[in-house]
């Protein structure tokens, strides 16, 4: 177990894709986000950035990981 970088929540990560994590955490539920966009997260600009990416996380679950590329990123904040 490792900690969720959205979050900070211990999740399960898969990280065997070295340009992007796959995370199944109890919070944020199942999604796979590339080194890029977890760099690129305005967390300066937004304090509450974490409670924002969590909403769309959720409202996007289907029955795979939900898939957060920098495009993404860029389109939530
Ligand atoms: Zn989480």
């Amino acid at each position: 177990m490792a900690n969720c970088p959205v979050c900070g929540n211990s999740a399960q990560i898969d990280n065997s894709n070295t340009h992007e994590l796959k995370i199944t955490c109890s919070q944020c539920a199942k999604f796979a986000i590339t080194d890029v966009a977890l760099n690129i997260i305005p967390k300066d600009i937004y304090p509450n950035w974490s409670q924002k990416l969590q909403e769309y996380i959720r409202m996007n679950q289907s029955s795979g990981f939900v898939e957060i590329t920098a495009a993404r990123i860029k389109a939530i904040f």
